[in-house]
């Protein structure tokens, strides 16, 4: 299964490939200039930022002392010839987290089928991504996802600096 490099969505037909990386559509593949200077994020800042940022209040629930991860959930429906589908992903607790995964799992399941044939395809796999998501057990550590997520927010950041100075007047 392919799954978009930057906004998780699971990849059916279409979709661009650049330097080995998968996206679904133009809008995604034009953030693979920001998702490639994010690799080159130093191990130690990132680390850094990942335990910092982890220890926030929940975005969505205000409530503190749950590390704060990166929940991905699923949606499908359909309505005859037409088929849609997204992952979402938020930045929460895990109680959070498993609300949307729950939300989505009984949006997919009622909505997704009625679609020819696509709907019946894609409905399975979306389910299937939320009900694992929900039994995943509460993770020990950041996730991958939420590393990527720092790293993406650091290189933006040092992309709008590199661009601040660029405009300086040169003394
Ligand atoms: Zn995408
Ligand atoms: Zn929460």
């Amino acid at each position: 299964m392919s799954e978009c490099s930057n906004c998780g969505k699971f990849i059916l037909f279409g979709g661009r490939t650049l330097d080995g990386q998968r996206y679904c559509g133009s809008a995604c593949a034009q953030r693979h200039p920001l998702l490639r200077s994010a690799e080159r994020v130093p191990a130690q800042v990132l680390q850094q930022y990942v335990e910092q940022w982890r220890k926030d209040a929940c975005p969505q629930c205000k409530r503190k002392g749950e590390p704060l991860d990166v929940y991905a959930h699923h949606r499908v429906h359909s309505f005859i010839l037409m088929t849609q589908w997204s992952t979402q992903r938020q930045v929460s607790c895990r109680r959070c987290g498993r609300r949307s995964q729950l939300l989505s799992t009984l949006y997919s399941a009622t909505l997704g089928w009625w679609g020819m044939p696509w709907g019946l395809l894609v409905t399975p796999i979306q389910v299937g991504r939320n009900v694992v998501g929900l039994f995943r057990p509460t993770p020990q550590r950041a996730s991958p996802a939420f590393e990527r997520l720092v790293r993406l927010q650091l290189a933006q950041h040092q992309l709008k600096l590199e661009a601040q100075q660029a405009q300086l007047p040169a003394a």
